[in-house]
């Protein structure tokens, strides 16, 4: 039984956090929790990260029930505690959950904190922006306010859809990366929404690659014969 985290603990482990954050994944857009809320209290997604990052880098598997409990010594009314599996998927840590295909940790209600050098697999920041205003209206000016994919030019009506008025929008040329300067092209409404973030752009507002294998899904049964056959020969 480990025994349980003091308020001392949980202030050093979370600079700690902080200090990797600063250094790996603030540029990836990952969201570090607050501390202490307004009253001075440990938030809960606080407690959570630092209790899963005790003992970096040898981190170990914490259970559900486990991470509930020490909430509770905090906050006496937690019932479920979810905040594990959201810092992961929505707020970028690596934090694996048990469960399906995951590698890291195999049981359903099991967390464990890979590492504080990366981002969560695939997490890419789509809530505020990294570019400045600026920035964006230079990339806009260089497009001459067009979509560089279909050329939809902003506030006129859609090349393709006559009754949508177009607005453009900052995609990724390549959404495994973050959303910065030189990974930015201008989509309108339609052509960002179409393309989600299955592919990889260049410049042109072409497609080159594949960001998301999901995309494969779509595809036509012997389009997905010939993939399956070309995979095969590449690893077998
Ligand atoms: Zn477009």
């Amino acid at each position: 039984m480990k025994s349980p985290m003091n308020e001392k603990e949980i202030e050093t482990t979370y600079d700690l956090i902080k200090s990797y954050y600063e250094k790996f994944l603030k540029k990836y857009g990952v969201k570090l929790p607050k501390l202490r809320d307004k009253n001075g209290k440990f938030t809960k997604d606080a407690l959570v990260l630092t209790y899963l990052a005790r003992f970096y880098p040898n981190t170990v598997v914490v259970t559900k029930s486990e991470l509930t409990e020490f909430v509770r010594r905090f906050y006496p009314d937690t019932n479920d505690v979810q905040q594990a599996r959201h810092l992961g998927a929505q707020k970028g840590w690596f934090i694996s959950s048990g469960g399906r295909d995951n590698v890291h940790v195999k049981k359903i209600g099991e967390y464990r904190l890979i590492t504080l050098e990366k981002p969560y697999p695939n997490f890419t920041y789509h809530r505020t922006d990294v570019i400045d205003d600026e920035d964006w209206k230079s990339i806009l000016k260089k497009y001459k306010h067009r979509c560089a994919t279909c050329g939809s030019r902003e506030g006129e009506h859609h090349y393709h859809w006559p009754n949508t008025i177009t607005k453009l929008q900052k995609s990724h040329k390549d959404p495994r990366k973050p959303l910065s300067g030189n990974n930015i092209i201008p989509q309108c409404q339609k052509c960002n929404r179409a393309y989600r973030n299955f592919w990889i752009f260049d410049d042109k507002g072409r497609v080159r690659g594949i960001a998301n294998p999901l995309i494969i899904k779509k595809c036509d049964k012997d389009i997905k014969k010939k993939i399956y056959e070309l995979l095969k020969k590449e690893y077998e």
